[in-house]
């Protein structure tokens, strides 16, 4: 089956300076670099990596044509990312020697996908795919309702969290992926415990010391794989990425989350976000 990713994309650039700037100053930037990032592109990449059929749904300004490079040679298909004359989502991230950073994110078109691509993405669409969704875009609700018309089954990633996105998607939502901050923010936001959504599987992940995985039958616990973190960013989106590849070639939930565990584990051995999300082979080879 194929996975249908309604997926932010955006072009992280990233400068070094010798401090943050402050209010007023001009600073020069002693090195600078780009990335492909979002957490929708990121999940795609993913899903690619792991060996599922994705179809990204999305959107791009119109010089971008190195990310659709940069997906399509990740194995994601790229026809349904409409090319529009808006920015690119993009994020200015300045690093200093510290480490310490400061991030302005301009969403672009990620905040403009026009509903018709949304549909013509979709039209395509059988029994039985999954289709994805997290909140770095718009229309997540507009199109689970089509997904869910056409039989698709809905995952979400309800990050970053936004109360009324996990309102509209909960009841609409089959697989839901969240962290613990995450999880936390929505029932303070529904008022109700995660045992108690109307969501048949619910992983809640919690960094270093692994995941959960609730149902109405209950709770189970799956430890992590122990390894030294360098740089955690993308293992989220990593995870989400692996547990649905899983699942969508029919494996059990325990061995999705097995292997998206261990895919997330070797992520944060990485430095970067997805240039360097493993591959299937990769995965499978780790042993921490
Ligand atoms: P997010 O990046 O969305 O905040 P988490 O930090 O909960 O998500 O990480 C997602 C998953 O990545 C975890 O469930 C775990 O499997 C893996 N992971 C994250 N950090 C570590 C770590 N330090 N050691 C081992 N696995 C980790």
């Amino acid at each position: 089956m194929a996975v249908w990713n309604l997926g932010s994309i955006n072009e992280d650039i990233v400068y070094s300076v010798p401090h943050i700037p402050a209010a007023g100053e001009t600073l020069a930037a002693t090195q600078m670099r780009h990335y492909l990032g979002g957490k929708g592109a990121n999940m795609s990449v993913a899903l690619a990596r792991a060996g599922a059929e994705v179809r990204h749904i999305g959107a791009i300004g119109q010089s971008s044509d190195w990310i659709v490079d940069r997906l399509s040679g990740a194995g994601v298909d790229t026809r349904h990312i409409a090319r529009l004359p808006f920015a690119t989502g993009h994020a200015i991230i300045v690093v200093d020697d510290a480490g310490e950073n400061a991030i302005t994110l301009f969403p672009g078109a990620n905040a403009e996908i026009p509903v018709e691509t949304v549909q013509g993405a979709l039209s395509e669409a059988k029994t039985g795919d999954w289709f994805l969704a997290q909140n770095e875009t718009v229309l997540q609700e507009e199109s689970a309702t089509l997904a869910k018309d056409l039989g698709l089954r809905v995952a979400y990633a309800a990050a970053p969290f936004s109360a009324g996105a996990a309102r509209a998607m909960v009841p609409m939502t089959d697989l839901l992926v969240l962290n613990a901050v995450e999880a936390a923010q929505l029932e303070e936001a529904s008022g109700q415990g995660i045992a108690d959504l109307p969501v048949a599987d619910v992983i809640v992940t919690r960094g270093a010391e692994g995941c959960d995985w609730v149902t109405a039958e209950g709770t189970r616990h799956f430890e992590a794989l122990k390894v030294e973190p360098v740089d955690t960013t993308g293992a989220g989106d990593t995870f989400t990425g692996y547990l649905l590849a899983g699942l969508d070639r029919g494996a059990s939930m325990e061995e999705a989350i097995e292997l998206a565990q261990r895919a997330a584990a070797l992520m944060v051995t990485r430095h970067g976000t997805s240039d360097v999300i493993p591959d299937i082979a990769e995965v499978q080879a780790f042993r921490p």
